[in-house]
């Protein structure tokens, strides 16, 4: 019998403009790609697909690492396989936090069954090198570092460069966030020296959700190879993945592929090329000096202190006698803006406003401070 309910009809979702923590604007040429005829995911034309999607993607992460592809989930599945395959049960891991993210990688690393060593700082604030250093001097049995580069929930940048440097001199193996870093501020994977990192397709690569770029260095391959336990999830488990992702012509079957939103996330790096990663990353930098200065006019405060500001990523203090929840319900439902609410420790106390991607576009700027003056004037 079919459904006789008046309400079951096709879902129209409002037009609205993204300029919270992600997903961000999805530009109209990336939902063309995804709205194109479905093939099978062993298809020749689709394994040739995957092939460049690999490859764009060694562009965006600034690598030669032949295990680069995208997980079939979001951001936070990216996370998990680079904890349950480089993470096994006793080993030690530094683990920075500074923010929400990096509270989930700590949970990731006591999920493995790995013994962490917490680098905490105060939310809003960058990883400070020297704990990390000290932590190092301490621990000299630590076989990982993990850290957030892009911390979404407060918009600090961490120096990533010197605590992988670290890293290498201590030699352990460097687990990175750079979820919200991709595409937006420099991932330079290979003059890092990072070994295993992630990222998400709907932040600064300006996709649909649902997608984690990840990439791996030979040195962690080689320690997922000598593991002594299974990793403990099957899905996620790079030595059966491998064979999927591996070159093409000799895939075989592990899981279904989202066939569609990788069409998509083609459409995406196709851009960003075109664009060229330098300009994408000048282009994020210079739309958030202009953002600053309209902010800066209606008397704003920024959270986190310039030199560790994220350009694409912009929490600012809430004003005294301003109520968060209700000031966001009129930007979403009468300007049809979006922007982020504080998370944890800054949960009613600040906004994050984004600038991501597609996001990341004078038009949005003017439209995101003139609602907000209507707003705060209100
Ligand atoms: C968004 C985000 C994630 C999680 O990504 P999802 O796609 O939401 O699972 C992880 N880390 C950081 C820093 C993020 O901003």
């Amino acid at each position: 019998m079919p459904v006789n309910n008046p309400h079951l009809k096709p879902f129209i979702p409002p037009q609205r403009v993204l300029m919270g923590p992600g997903p961000s604007d999805v530009p109209q040429r990336i939902l063309d790609a995804m709205q194109r005829p479905t093939i099978g995911h062993l298809d020749p034309a689709f394994q040739d697909m995957m092939e460049q999607i690999k490859s764009l993607l060694r562009y965006a992460f600034q690598t030669e690492n032949p295990l680069t592809f995208p997980v079939s989930a979001p951001g936070s599945a990216g996370m998990e396989m680079c904890f349950v395959n480089l993470v096994e049960p006793g080993d030690k891991v530094i683990a920075c936090i500074n923010g929400v993210f990096g509270g989930r990688m700590l949970e990731n690393v006591k999920r493995t069954g790995g013994v962490p060593v917490v680098v905490g700082d105060e939310w809003g604030k960058p990883v400070t090198v020297s704990k990390v250093e000290q932590a190092f001097r301490d621990n000299p049995d630590a076989k990982v570092l993990a850290f957030v580069h892009a911390e979404t929930s407060t918009g600090a940048q961490s120096d990533a460069k010197s605590l992988a440097a670290l890293a290498q001199k201590n030699g352990v193996l460097t687990i990175m966030d750079c979820v919200t870093s991709l595409g937006g501020t420099p991932v330079l994977i290979d003059e890092w020296g990072i070994d295993a990192a992630y990222s998400g397709s709907q932040k600064c690569l300006s996709c649909t959700p649902g997608l984690s770029p990840v990439t791996f260095s030979e040195r962690a391959i080689e320690k997922v190879k000598a593991r002594k336990t299974p990793v403990q999830s099957w899905f996620l488990d790079l030595n059966l993945v491998l064979g999927y992702w591996q070159s093409a012509g000799k895939r075989t079957y592990h899981h279904t592929a989202p066939i569609n939103p990788l069409y998509g996330l083609h459409e995406a790096l196709v851009i960003l090329s075109e664009e060229g990663l330098e300009n994408a990353w000048a282009r994020h930098r210079a739309m958030h000096e202009k953002l600053k200065a309209g902010l800066k006019d209606m008397g704003l405060e920024f959270v986190v202190e310039e030199s560790a500001r994220l350009p694409q990523l912009n929490s600012i203090w809430i004003p005294d006698g301003v109520e968060d929840a209700s000031a966001r319900s009129t930007l979403l439902t009468e300007f049809n803006l979006e922007i982020g609410a504080g998370l944890g420790a800054l949960a009613g106390k600040v906004w994050r406003i984004g600038l991501m991607g597609h996001s990341a576009r004078q038009e949005n700027i003017d439209f995101c401070l003139k609602a907000l003056r209507q707003v705060l004037q209100a």
